[in-house]
């Protein structure tokens, strides 16, 4: 299948394009990009005249921001593409829900991709947890935003979700291993003095067994990064490390530490699935929790933030 990759930035750089050059699936056709191209792919810098001049690629996949994509995921759809979006698949509720709705009508494939719960050991960590009775269940996602998020104005800008950029990602692999529905009950936000989004955040959730649900996430973390989850059940206590690659259970440990490892090829595959058998798959429930949490959340000025 070909794909037209859109908005070659770093996660389309370090993720995408291998993920679709090591893929026997697909080929990469064509980028869309206004300052960004990738060797030997034709690159375009504008949607429309793509669209116009490639009818053979039947799928594009949208590695913009979270505010300009809905823009260009309408304008591939009404030109009769299926549609890939990077997490998340959009900036507010309702313009997912206007895409799912005009995917829907066109009888075209929309997919909603949350890498991490693709990690190695979510499948497994689901698995375990699905006869337990959750006690508790703790996120703690610290990171350094200068590391990972160099020079990106997006992120501190409205809609750009702030720390709940990388947050989203624990809070996909929560609503995929929990057999419960959680919803946001309250939040603290940290927001810079100079920014719009927050850069630190405490989350509290509401579990309908009665579970103490709560999620941590900082971007201010020097040193050691953490992204972790833990479970405390009536029958032992689960940790999802490293994003999701690692999994302790009562002391016994699988997996390997390797950031993302796989996560794009299975993306890449399950859109492939998608597109043959004409699904979409569009769930909200990450992005809800995150949008809830920014309306329930009090906000807390903290030191301005200087890249
Ligand atoms: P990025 O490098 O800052 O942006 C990607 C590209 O989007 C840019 O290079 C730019 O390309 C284009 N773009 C930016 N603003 C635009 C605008 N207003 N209108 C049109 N195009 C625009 O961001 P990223 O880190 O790749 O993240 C993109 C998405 O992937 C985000 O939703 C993020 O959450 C997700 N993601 C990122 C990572 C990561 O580690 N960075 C990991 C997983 C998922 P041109 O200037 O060439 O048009």
């Amino acid at each position: 299948m070909k794909t037209a990759l859109v908005g070659i930035g770093k996660i389309a750089v370090d993720q995408h394009v291998p993920a679709i050059a090591d893929s026997a699936e697909w080929e990469l056709a064509a980028t869309v990009s206004r300052h960004g191209s990738v060797d030997g792919v034709e690159a375009f810098t504008d949607m429309g005249k793509m669209l116009q001049a490639r009818p053979d690629i039947r799928v594009v996949s949208l590695c913009l921001p979270p505010v300009p994509r809905f823009a260009y995921a309408m304008q591939a759809l009404e030109a009769g593409r299926h549609v890939m979006l990077e997490k998340p698949p959009g900036a507010t509720l309702a313009e997912c829900h206007a895409l799912d709705a005009a995917a829907r009508a066109a009888g075209l494939t929309l997919y909603a991709t949350w890498h991490s719960r693709h990690a190695d050991m979510v499948g497994a960590a689901k698995s375990w947890l699905s006869d337990k009775m959750l006690r508790a269940l703790r996120v703690t996602w610290k990171e350094d935003v200068r590391r990972w998020h160099p020079g990106q104005a997006w992120i501190w800008e409205p809609g750009g979700l702030g720390v709940f950029d990388p947050g989203i990602n624990a809070l996909s692999i929560v609503t995929e291993i929990l057999p419960a529905q959680i919803h946001v009950t309250g939040a603290t936000l940290e927001v810079p003095s100079n920014c719009q989004t927050p850069i630190a955040a405490e989350i509290a959730f509401h579990h309908p067994d009665g579970a103490d649900v709560s999620a941590v996430f900082d971007w201010r973390q020097q040193g050691d990064q953490t992204w972790e989850i833990e479970a405390v059940t009536d029958s032992g206590t689960l940790t999802l490390r490293d994003g999701g690659a690692v999994m302790e259970v009562d002391g016994t440990v699988s997996g390997q530490a390797a950031p993302l490892g796989g996560e794009y090829p299975r993306l890449y595959a399950q859109m492939a699935q998608l597109v043959t058998t004409g699904g979409i798959d569009m769930d909200l429930r990450p992005l809800t929790l995150v949008t809830d949490a920014l309306a329930l959340g009090r906000r807390v000025a903290t030191d301005p933030f200087e890249d």
